[in-house]
């Protein structure tokens, strides 16, 4: 049995605890509904009971070597404290790194739980053995992390990679935030919930409302189901969050010039409903990802069978191309779905715990 670390997600609704060995094998996953309102105290003792009957299954045959923690919100990396966070009210005050190491007598690395499902996703998702790195988590909102040479990418203080909160729109809809038109605004599950009540509202989606108002469960999922039935309202919807995605999309390639951008969450797997206009935008848009675009990708390919538009940026493509030396253009921009699903967070934590500091 190999060395191994534990990774540990810290939700605002679960606690997921794993034992992964050095070269990322699962041993063993542990589910707890985390007790927010019995305070940090109880979620923190909780926790590292389930990492003390882990280790001492497990130590006997491969040495502990440490926990990392992924836990939603601002950490403040120096003293291992929550700044803020939406999801662990009464978090914010307590010393959560110092009272999990005084628990376990070992070494824990606390990081914000985007950040370590992007390394999870580097680790042994879809970008494995891709150094450098994003990914951009469609759900409620937008979250995402940043890998650069196999490591996190803090920024100055922890809080690089929002890519949800890059302006798309300069008058547009309001944003938590505090700015208007933030990309989480136009390609969030929220978003696409927000453009089917204003289609219905506007009286001339019939098919939508009568979805709404039979399905007590009406959300982007059914309104993607809609779509791959051909209705054209729904279609539309994700045809308007793909261009908007491409559009955040094509500014992160132009700036970062990243290997591969992975696309997590629940409402990316919607990729045929809103893949065709996400990468017309890219290419339009970003003369980066139109150099590097992998023409020959069976996904690009397909998702553009059909459009004609895309001819032209095509040809331009191509002319660009030859005027660059070879070598220069052999790596391509990959934009894909990431692999590892909630467990991403698990396995990146464990990741981040065994990477030297
Ligand atoms: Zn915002």
């Amino acid at each position: 049995m190999p060395d191994f670390s534990i990774g540990v997600d810290l939700g605002g609704t679960n606690l997921r605890i794993a034992a992964i060995t050095r070269d990322g094998k699962l041993l063993e996953k542990v589910t707890l509904p985390t007790q927010v309102p019995l305070g940090p105290d109880h979620v923190i003792t909780e926790m590292c009971d389930a990492i003390h009957r882990l280790t001492a299954t497990y130590k006997s045959a491969g040495k502990f070597l440490g926990a990392g923690v992924g836990i939603p919100g601002i950490v403040d990396l120096t003293t291992g404290m929550l700044r803020k966070s939406a999801n662990l009210a009464g978090f914010e005050e307590y010393p959560v790194r110092a009272e999990i190491e005084r628990r376990l007598g070992a070494r824990v690395v606390l990081e914000n739980d985007a950040n370590v499902a992007a390394l999870g996703e580097q680790w042994l998702g879809a970008a494995r053995g891709v150094p450098n790195m994003a990914v951009v988590t469609l759900g409620t909102g937008i979250g995402g992390g940043i890998v650069l040479e196999g490591k996190i990418w803090h920024g100055m203080n922890g809080m690089a990679g929002e890519f949800g909160h890059v302006t798309l729109e300069p008058e547009g809809h309001p944003c938590g935030c505090g700015n208007r038109g933030c990309a989480e605004r136009y390609s969030s599950a929220s978003a696409i919930l927000r453009m089917a009540s204003e289609a219905i509202a506007s009286g001339e989606a019939p098919s939508l409302a009568q979805a709404a108002a039979s399905d007590p469960e009406f959300g982007a999922k059914t309104i993607y189901h809609l779509a791959l039935q051909g209705d054209e309202h729904a279609r539309r919807i994700f045809r308007t969050f793909g261009r908007y995605l491409g559009i955040m999309l094509a500014g992160m390639v132009n700036v970062l010039n990243l290997d591969m951008f992975v696309l997590g969450g629940g409402v990316a797997r919607a990729w045929d409903a809103y893949a065709p206009t996400m990468f017309e935008e890219l290419r339009a848009r970003s003369l980066v990802y139109a150099t590097t675009s992998p023409t020959d990708s069976p996904i690009t390919d397909s998702t553009h069978k059909n459009d004609s538009s895309n001819k032209n940026n095509s040809s331009k493509k191509e002319a660009v191309r030859s005027a660059e030396p070879e070598g220069l253009l052999s790596r391509k921009t990959i934009i894909t779905l990431a692999l590892l699903g909630s467990d991403a967070g698990l396995y990146g934590a464990a990741r981040v715990a065994i990477l030297p500091s």
